[in-house]
């Protein structure tokens, strides 16, 4: 399997796992096997004991499993069921390392979040990936955050475990207007520079703005945040989300993400899609 990693930048509500679906979308179109994992740094062991007030939705699967609503968001836009496996959790990571320590899997060593949590982490988003061509990991939160570190560490091992065209990571900021009607990229550099302190480089940037980013503002984020100028794409704001995968694709995120996973030769030609 390729994987795509989705992070999130500057706040979270900002349509990161909206932005998972589309691209999933896109693949499935152009004739790829695609799966999603939600990654839920929460230490609910699901969601099925959390309220709908705080929490919106909590979504069934066909498998009984109760899950975050963004797997309702995966299995329509991707049209494809899930299963509990696809919501990795705090909660479930530790129950599993937990087990395991009590029936005496690690030899009597001492059981710590790397490499014990973070292998854990690892073997679930694998096994969700399997026969699959393309595995979309949405890492819920926002970089930074104390929950989502021991994730992005299992990233950072990952990406040293799988080969470089088969992993790409998708972080999604926030691009405000300021008074004067200006597209600030500030809060991108930051978000990015937080990224790379845990040791990972985005390969692609989508800028969250109610309107399409204007050139020169991809191309500041592409000089400050290291990465070419056409790994930066919009998603600005649509009346109707089922729009989202329209617009990347007319922003050209399918095409590019195929592009740099090598898949060319297999993808269906686009009038075909
Ligand atoms: P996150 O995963 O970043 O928390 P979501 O993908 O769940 O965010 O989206 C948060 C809200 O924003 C949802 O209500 C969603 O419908 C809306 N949304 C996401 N992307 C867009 C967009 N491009 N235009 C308008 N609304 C959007």
């Amino acid at each position: 399997s390729k994987f795509v990693f989705v992070t999130g930048g500057v706040m979270s509500g900002l349509g990161k796992g909206i932005t998972a679906a589309s691209l999933g979308r896109l693949l499935t179109n152009a004739g790829f096997d695609v799966t999603a994992v939600k990654v839920d740094p929460y230490l609910n062991v699901d969601a099925g004991t959390m309220s709908p007030y705080q929490h919106g939705e909590v979504y069934v699967l066909k498998d009984g499993g109760e899950v975050d609503l963004d797997l309702g968001n995966y299995e329509r836009f991707l049209e494809s069921d899930m299963t509990s496996d696809h919501n990795v959790t705090t909660g479930k990571v530790y129950q599993e390392v937990i087990e395991r320590e009590r029936a005496g899997d690690y030899l009597g060593n001492t059981v710590q979040v790397i490499p014990h949590v973070t292998d854990d982490i690892k073997r679930r988003i694998r096994e969700a990936a399997e026969g699959t061509d393309v595995c979309i990991v949405e890492i819920g939160g926002t970089v930074g955050d104390i929950e989502g570190m021991p994730y992005l560490e299992a990233l950072r091992q990952f990406s040293h475990e799988e080969d470089d065209e088969d992993i790409l990571f998708t972080h999604v900021t926030l691009v405000p207007y300021s008074k004067n009607g200006e597209q600030k990229t500030k809060p991108t550099q930051h978000s990015v520079k937080e990224l790379r302190s845990i040791g990972l480089q985005p390969d692609i940037l989508v800028g969250r703005n109610p309107d399409p980013l204007e050139d020169s503002v991809k191309e500041k984020i592409a000089l400050f945040c290291d990465v070419p100028t056409d790994a930066v794409f919009s998603n600005p704001d649509v009346e109707d989300i089922y729009h989202v995968p329209l617009v990347l694709e007319e922003e050209g995120l399918d095409e590019h993400v195929i592009e740099r996973f090598d898949l060319d030769d297999e993808a269906l030609p686009r009038e075909e899609r």
